[in-house]
């Protein structure tokens, strides 16, 4: 009998698919990883996997323990699945600008979430980094996993994610499009890509709002760079260990409309209902679309599936609010006139 022990050993293998619609005009092939088939629906269940064997293995995370984690759900759906299966409970902290579906889901996996300010500095005392770690001293047996400096994460993306996608390609793969949060996924498959040939390329998405673009052309950590954005995900205020600047080539800021606009195409043009920093990702590999030679294999790593956002971006209405159902039809005219 073909039999899973349990459902954490459905986690990776997930295909590859091409792009043919919204990546016409490009020089090359685009292939897209389609990390909604998890069981989580999401990329993060590959790392909150490994964060939890790691933890098991060195006694950081002990029988009956509770796992606290700061997340903006799909870190949080990862360490869920674990928890329900392995037996621990789950406290996670969230900022308020997520999905209400995302909470949701979170809670109908057992877990408890406690919503924080979203507009408060990473070192406030209400922010959702701050909180988490507050309760992972208070309560007994805890562990706050901390996705943004527990290096188990990228090294889930160097033991699956790359070599997955090493093995899909043939080897073929010149570049990969990565939208970064916490940076574990485009850290550790870009490193295990570069090693198997230094001239991958590994281009980072990036939101307006955010540090790491700056950052990686200066140097500099320039607070002026931070303000408010709405795309999920993806972009920060702060420089997560996981980021390894020295893997990742160049990053390419993507704005919120532009991200939503190409979410929504992807789900009308490739049959693809994925999450909005997927529709970040793509934008931005079309932004790029003049670095790019026709022998080239891009393979654009997308992250969770588009059910978590229909309150947001597959919603007319909380499109329009925001200026962005304006720019759709734009893009549908300019489409059909071609
Ligand atoms: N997209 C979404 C929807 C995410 O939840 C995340 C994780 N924060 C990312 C992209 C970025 O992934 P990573 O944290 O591995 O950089």
């Amino acid at each position: 009998m073909e039999v899973k022990n349990n459902i954490l050993e459905t986690i990776g293998n997930t295909p590859l698919v091409e792009l043919h619609k919204v990546v016409k005009g490009m020089p090359c092939r685009v292939l897209m990883k389609v990390e909604t088939f998890n069981p989580g629906h999401s990329i993060k269940d590959r790392m909150a996997l490994k964060m939890v064997d790691d933890a098991e293995a060195d006694g950081r995370l002990r029988p009956g323990g509770t796992i606290i984690e700061c997340t903006s759900g799909n870190t949080g759906m990862g360490l869920a699945l674990a928890a329900c299966v392995r037996g621990y409970r789950c406290i996670f902290t969230t900022s308020d600008k997520q999905s209400k579906e995302k909470l949701d889901i979170l809670r109908a996996m057992g877990a408890e979430v406690i919503v924080c300010p979203t507009n408060v500095s990473a070192e406030d005392p209400r922010s959702y980094y701050s909180v988490a770690e507050r309760l992972s001293k208070e309560i007994p047996n805890s562990f706050w996993f901390n996705q943004y400096d527990n290096l188990s994460n990228r090294k889930a993306h160097y033991e699956s994610t790359g070599p997955e996608i090493w093995r899909q390609t043939d080897g073929q793969v010149t570049h990969i499009v990565v939208g970064v949060g916490t940076g574990g996924t485009i850290s550790g498959t870009g490193k295990y890509l570069k090693e198997q040939n230094p001239a991958v390329q590994a281009w980072g998405i990036d939101t307006y709002g955010s540090v790491f673009k700056k950052y990686k052309e200066t140097g500099e950590f320039d607070e002026k760079e931070i303000y408010p954005y709405i795309t999920e995900g993806i972009g920060e205020d702060i420089l997560p260990k996981n980021v390894d600047f020295d893997v990742i080539d160049h990053f390419e800021k993507v704005t919120d409309k532009d991200g939503a606009v190409m979410a929504r195409r992807l789900a009308r043009e490739e049959g693809l209902l994925l999450g909005y920093s997927a529709g970040s990702a793509v934008a931005g590999l079309l932004q790029l679309k003049d670095k790019l030679k026709s022998d080239d294999l891009v393979v654009v790593v997308i992250h969770d599936h588009g059910s978590r956002y229909i309150g947001k971006v597959y919603n007319d209405d909380w499109m329009r609010e925001r200026g962005f159902l304006d720019a759709e039809l734009k893009v549908r005219d300019l489409i059909s006139a071609k």
